[in-house]
């Protein structure tokens, strides 16, 4: 197919779209991964607080798991009530909240500094369940009939603490479970248990910062594609709009009012515009030369009868003037030289008259040596010029120089008046050529109302 320079020119719609196939899917995929990046990043900042929240629950059981244990062992040393004995028992070896909580951390936590921490608190906490057991075993050794728990069946008291009388021994108890050693103990835990909540803090804190620097830098990347999709998808209506959509819509437009499409766009509808355009002017040009051969005689090149039909239709006819011009004696042409000289003797008598007269006037052959002129724009005083334009053509004629023979033409001329139409005025003309005619040819006569009239010939 036909292909120029300007076909070439202009961005190509299948290469755009290429590219923008692949921006689109680039874009998508980054906003995916920075959105995940970010789900994952909100995911650990919440996890974080609700595992602190869990580990600072597992730390607080550890002291007050401690201290339950502290004051049944103390009640249990002041008053003798085997019910705080039980309850003591029953959370170191039943409960065990205590070990739970280690438990907790060393799942959470493992080999951290807030793991070791309560590991210490721990090891603080056994050994004071000792002292706690010393006690109670005085206190239970007061009770003739008491049972001793599994737990405390190994604790022997000293000696010296076996045989001190009841009194003592309670005394002794109470003095164990309140010493100032006691209390270091328990301030041990305690400090053990801060520190491993402060641990438990600081990896927190630690996380939680950290998530929220890749949290804020995950947004700030979101900002950036969101912003970057934005100008993209302006980008893409815009070449659409300029490479697509407004040549399609002013195709269209000249396509309505029959003219060529202006060549402008994408490099594809470059392409078919031009194309069109081609196939446009060789339908116009086939259409123009149809119409052509439709109202013009190819011999001559002259109006034929159809085109002088269309002519007579398409004017103003009160300013025209009909000439019915007839050769004279052409058929002795024919005979004495042949059809193809009398062809062209036709040719030269079309040829002098276009030369005769103005171009506007419409030159027509309506019948074998017959043609018409009509002269538009005419006044009323042009029949001196017309019978000098007569004379002129046929002393044009009657020079036989160029080869061609000599021929005279007779006319009858109709001058528009009122009341005659086309119709009339091509039967005034032609009365006025009969007229001519037998009066022995060349020459003109200009039609006058009274004229002898004879048998129409078209
Ligand atoms: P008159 O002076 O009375 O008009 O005599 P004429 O011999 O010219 O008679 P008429 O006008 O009736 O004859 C016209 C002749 O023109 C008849 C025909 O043989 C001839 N003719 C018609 N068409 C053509 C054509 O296309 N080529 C040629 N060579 N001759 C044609
Ligand atoms: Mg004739």
């Amino acid at each position: 197919m036909h292909e120029n320079k300007k076909d070439n020119e202009g961005l190509s719609l299948r290469a755009t779209f290429i590219v923008m196939f692949i921006v689109t899917i680039a874009i998508a995929a980054v906003l995916l991964g920075i959105t995940y990046r970010a789900l994952k990043s909100f995911r650990a900042l919440s996890d974080a607080t609700a595992s602190y929240i869990v580990l600072e629950d597992a730390a607080e059981d550890l002291l007050s798991a401690s201290d339950y244990l502290t004051e049944e062992a103390q009640c249990f040393a002041v008053m003798g009530d085997m019910k705080h004995l039980d309850n003591y028992i029953n959370e170191a070896e039943t409960v065990r909240r205590r070990e739970k909580s280690v438990e907790t951390i060393e799942k959470i936590l493992p080999d951290s500094p807030a793991l070791s921490e309560i590991k210490n608190a721990m090891s603080e906490s056994v050994a004071l369940m000792e002292k706690e057991y010393y006690a109670m075993m005085l206190v239970l050794s007061t009770h003739e009939d008491a049972i001793i728990p599994d737990s405390m069946k190994n604790v022997e008291l000293s000696p010296e603490d076996a045989v001190l009388p009841a009194e003592e021994k309670l005394l002794l108890s109470a003095r164990l479970l309140h010493d100032e050693d006691y209390y270091n103990h328990k301030s041990i835990i305690r400090d053990h248990l801060s520190q491993c909540v402060e641990e438990l803090k600081s990896v927190t804190y630690s996380t939680r910062d950290r998530m929220e620097e890749r949290m804020h830098i995950d947004l700030v990347w979101l900002i950036v594609m969101v912003a970057l999709q934005t100008v993209f998808v302006l980008v893409m209506l815009w070449l659409m709009t300029t490479l697509g959509i407004n040549p399609i819509i002013r195709a269209v437009e000249h396509i309505k009012q029959d003219q060529s499409i202006p060549i402008v766009g994408a490099n594809e509808f470059r392409y078919l515009a031009s194309t069109y355009n081609i196939m446009y002017s060789a339908y116009k040009r086939s259409i123009e030369n149809l119409s052509f051969k439709a109202s013009h005689d190819e011999l001559t090149g002259a109006y034929n009868r159809a085109g002088y039909d269309l002519i007579k239709t398409s004017f103003n006819l009160s300013i025209t003037a009909i000439l019915l011009f007839d050769a004279d004696k052409f058929k002795n042409i024919n005979d004495t030289y042949g059809h193809e000289t009398g062809d062209r003797v036709l040719k030269k008598i079309a040829a002098v008259l276009k030369q005769n007269f103005r171009s506007d006037d419409y030159v027509c052959r309506i019948g074998g040596d017959e043609f018409v002129v009509m002269m538009v724009h005419i006044d009323q005083n042009v029949r001196h010029l017309i019978e000098n334009k007569i004379s002129q053509i046929n002393r044009d004629l009657e020079n036989s120089s160029d080869g061609v023979p000599a021929i005279s033409l007779s006319a009858g001329v109709s001058m528009c008046h009122r009341n005659n139409d086309s119709q009339e005025m091509f039967h005034e003309a032609d009365v006025a050529l009969y007229h001519v005619k037998d009066n022995g040819r060349r020459g003109v006569c200009f039609y006058e109302p009274g004229m002898r009239q004879r048998q129409l010939k078209s």
